[in-house]
């Protein structure tokens, strides 16, 4: 019973993501578990690999709480370069640290 119930006060919980009531909610619980790219923080830093690789890591944006895959499939094309995702942070091959931060604040996330 919620505070209100029955009276002209009562507004039934709606989803925050579709819109819906919550009883009629189409949201997954993934989809439930993302947070607005605005609150999160993206680290940008550059790694040597093996045979003096250098791959540009982007750290701070879980798996859980973004759609790694097509975030990653952005930086890939912004950058005309290939990438991976390892855990909760994504690998794209080359220095792009400025294009990689324009892309990112372009989403919308804040980066570091
Ligand atoms: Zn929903």
């Amino acid at each position: 019973m919620r505070l209100f119930e029955g009276t002209p006060f009562d507004i039934p919980p709606k989803c925050d993501l579709c819109g819906r009531l919550d009883s009629e909610c189409i949201c997954s619980a993934k989809m439930k578990a993302r947070v607005a790219p605005e609150k999160q923080i993206a680290t940008l830093r550059l790694e040597k690999r093996k045979k003096g690789k250098t791959v540009t890591v982007i750290c701070g944006l879980t798996d859980v709480a973004n759609d790694l895959p097509e975030v990653l499939t952005k930086l890939k094309n912004a950058c005309g370069a290939g990438g991976t995702i390892e855990g909760d942070s994504l690998e794209i091959q080359g220095d792009h640290l400025r294009r990689i931060r324009e892309q990112l604040t372009q989403i919308g996330y804040r980066v570091k």
